[in-house]
This record gives structure tokens, C-alpha cells and sequence, in this order.
């Protein structure tokens, strides 16, 4: 069976070159191909030697899943459908903003967990993504939007600027193929982001934080979305697991043994101010979905201050968005400026985030992809309904 060369982090190329008795540079010049350049056809590798280029040919693969649907938001937010394989398809959001793109990337077919408020949560679970359907979507997004993954030939920019782990699917519990997908990302001869510039976002599986501090620190968010056990075992069942105090310390840690890599802070960004004095793995990103009369009282507000005044963190206030039958709705925008001002007055830094895509279903929370649902949780439900 040939290899798909997609799933291999640099360690894991070597391996593989050496295995078929060439030299570790070849391993470089094909990360280079495969994902600095884009390119999935050996015969065009054209610095290859030909004798390397038929091995390839026989042992490996550049196997990547195929688009099933692309979509357009009014405001240039762009979505895409990915087959990946039995009725499975996983979406990737490309989200384009003036000093930066950004790319939200899916862990897993749907997701096990079942936040309440959460569309990839009522589609259900099939299965973890393989490193090269993870890694395969940042492919794609750059062949899609015209360019290899090194820069705008105009500009010299990069496309996409950053990467956060937000679309279908909990990354921390496909950890393994998630962490071998980010050091891909972060490797310079593959897409050579930045750590500060690859976010994990996890609803709190906290032995998994610990590891992914110790294996492969990123930018970290946290789903919090209510400041105490009671209304998080409700709307986060995973909290019933690994409850906030537990979760909060593990973030302190996450923060505490972040190494520095100094670098400037993002022009332009909100909180920019604040950022200037610190790298962006010194704080956690808490994100906070507004649910109107759910979690969006002032109360809350200042409970939250309580809970985490010892871990250095950012808010990240996410306005709900619907989806059919998801019973809850959005805080008004008084209640989220109110919110957010009892942050502010503290001295926290809290952002709101905008909404985009929502005409596509590109929104944070409102992804669905094609889920052959393996937990029977879409059926479970509609006989609850009609009980
Ligand atoms: N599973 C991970 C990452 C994917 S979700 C996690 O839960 O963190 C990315 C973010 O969108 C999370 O903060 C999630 O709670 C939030 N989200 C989910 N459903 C939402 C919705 N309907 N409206 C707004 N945000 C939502
Ligand atoms: Fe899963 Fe995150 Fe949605 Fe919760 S919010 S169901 S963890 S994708």
C-alpha cells in the first residue's frame, strides 16, 4: 500500500526517505513540494531525480479529500465541503479581514460532545480526521484561493495568516493526528506559521491541555461559556468530567510553562495595546457564546472576574448563532456591551467577536458538515421531540 505523504510530519518524512534508501535532504525538498509549493504530482517535482521521482511513483501518495461544495458569504467569508469518504464531509472556513486571513480548520467527522448551543455538537460523531484530512484543508484553502502557500506574489503576504482549530470537532480529543498536523503548519519547509499564530480551541479536555503544553505549545482558547458547575455541566457536558476548577488550573499552567518567543505584537488587532507588553501564549483566550437570559447577566459578568482573576486571560465574547430547533438566542447587543464593559472595568481585555459567514453557515458554531451520525444522536433527539 502507498503512503500518503500528507500525514507526515517532518520526523516521519525522514523516515520515510530513508526507508526507500535516499538521503534526509530529499525529505525536505518533498516537504517543500507537497506543501510549500502545493504541488501533489511527483512527476512534477522537477528537482527530483527521475529514479526517485518512479520509487515515488510505486510507494507514496499525495492523497487528498475532494471538494464537494464551495461557497462565497457576502462579506468574502469562503466555506468548503470536503468529501472525506462513507457519506462523511468536514467543512473549512476561510475568513478574510484586512491585515490578515484566517483559516478555521475541522479535528474530527462532527463531535462527540454535545454542547448544547453548538450545530457540529447536534449533528453527532463518526470519526477522528487523519493527519492529512487536517493538514489536507490548509492544502486545499491555498489551492483554492490561488496561491501556494508561501505568499501573495503581489504583496508578498502570506494568504493565510493564521490558523485556529475552531471548525467541526473537539482537537483535543484527536490529539495524536492533531498535534502531528500543527508541527506541519509550523514547520518552515511546510506552511511555517508561527505558534502565536496557531490556536487550539478545546471545550476543556484538561489532561490534554497539559500534553499539548508539553508537546506542542500554541496559542490556546478555552470554551468557558459559564462562570460556574452548575450552568457548565448544563451547556458543556464535558465540564461534568473535568469540572472549572480543574480546567482553570490547567490553563494556569498552560500559561506558566509557555516559553517566550517574543515576536511583534499583531498590528491592528483589538487588544493590541495589551498585547504590545506580552506574547500571545502569556494569556489564554477564554470564548464566551452570549446566550440571551442564559449566561449574559451581569452577574455572570463579575462571577467570571471571580473565577479567573489568577489565570492571565482575554476574553473572547462570541454572539450565539442560531440554527433550527437550537433553542437558545442571541444577548442583544446591550447585553453585550454591558458584559463586556464589566470585563473592561476590571482591567480585562474582552473583544466581541463579529459575526461572519453567517449567510452560508460558515458562523462559529453553525458548522455541520455530512455526519453519518455513528451515536444514533440525531435520531435519540427526534424521538425525545415527539415524545
Ligand atoms: N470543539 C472546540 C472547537 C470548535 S467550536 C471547542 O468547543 O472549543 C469553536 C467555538 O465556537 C467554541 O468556543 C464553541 O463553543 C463556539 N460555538 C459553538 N456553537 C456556537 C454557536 N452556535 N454560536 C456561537 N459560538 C458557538
Ligand atoms: Fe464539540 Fe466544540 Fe461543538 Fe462542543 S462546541 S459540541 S466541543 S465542536
Amino acid at each position: 500500500m502507498p503512503v500518503n505523504l500528507l500525514d507526515f510530519d517532518s520526523k516521519q518524512l525522514a523516515d520515510f526517505v530513508a526507508s526507500v534508501g535516499e538521503k534526509p535532504f530529499r525529505a525536505r525538498q518533498l516537504m517543500r513540494w507537497v506543501h510549500h509549493f502545493g504541488e501533489s504530482d511527483f512527476e512534477r517535482m522537477t528537482d527530483l531525480a527521475r529514479s526517485l521521482r518512479a520509487k515515488l511513483a510505486h510507494e507514496a501518495l499525495v492523497a487528498l479529500p475532494s471538494l464537494l461544495a464551495d461557497s462565497t458569504a457576502a462579506d468574502g467569508t469562503r466555506k468548503w465541503l470536503l468529501d472525506v469518504g462513507a457519506g462523511n464531509g468536514i467543512e473549512t472556513v476561510f475568513i478574510p479581514e484586512a491585515n490578515r486571513g484566517t483559516l478555521c480548520v475541522s479535528s474530527q467527522v462532527g463531535c462527540a460532545l454535545e454542547c448544547a448551543f453548538c450545530s457540529t455538537g447536534r449533528q453527532g460523531f463518526n470519526r477522528n480526521l487523519g493527519v492529512g484530512e487536517i493538514i489536507g484543508q490548509l492544502w486545499w484553502a491555498n489551492r483554492a484561493l490561488g496561491r501556494d502557500a508561501r505568499s501573495d506574489p503581489a504583496t508578498g503576504d502570506r494568504i493565510i495568516t493564521n490558523i485556529v482549530m475552531m471548525g467541526m470537532g473537539e482537537p483535543l480529543a484527536n490529539f495524536d493526528n492533531v498535534v502531528t498536523a500543527l508541527r506541519i503548519m509550523l514547520d518552515d519547509n511546510a506552511y511555517g506559521l508561527s505558534r502565536r499564530r496557531v490556536t487550539v480551541s478545546t471545550s476543556g479536555i484538561v489532561p490534554n491541555i497539559d500534553r499539548l503544553r508539553e508537546e506542542c505549545p500554541v496559542a490556546l482558547a478555552v470554551s468557558l461559556h459559564a462562570p460556574n458547575d452548575a450552568l457548565r455541566d448544563r451547556l458543556v457536558p464535558i465540564n461534568r468530567k473535568w469540572p472549572l476548577a480543574q480546567l482553570l488550573a490547567a490553563c494556569k499552567r498552560y500559561v506558566e510553562a509557555a516559553p517566550h518567543d517574543g515576536g511583534t505584537p499583531e498590528a491592528g488587532s483589538l487588544g493590541e495595546k495589551w498585547q504590545r507588553k506580552s506574547s500571545p501564549r502569556d494569556f489564554v483566550t477564554f470564548e464566551y457564546v452570549m446566550l440571551a437570559g442564559v449566561n449574559d447577566q451581569p452577574a455572570h459578568a463579575r462571577e467570571l472576574l471571580r473565577i479567573t482573576d489568577e489565570a492571565p486571560c482575554k476574553f473572547n465574547l462570541i454572539p450565539f448563532n442560531p440554527f433550527p430547533q437550537s433553542g437558545f438566542e442571541r444577548s442583544g447587543p446591550d447585553a453585550v456591551r454591558r458584559f463586556q464593559q464589566i470585563l473592561l472595568d476590571a482591567g480585562v481585555v474582552a473583544t466581541v467577536r463579529r459575526t461572519r459567514g453567517d449567510d452560508i453557515e460558515g458562523a462559529c458554531g453553525q458548522l455541520a458538515g455530512k455526519v453519518n451520525d455513528r451515536t444514533r444522536r440525531r435520531e435519540r433527539r427526534q424521538t425525545e421531540v415527539r415524545a
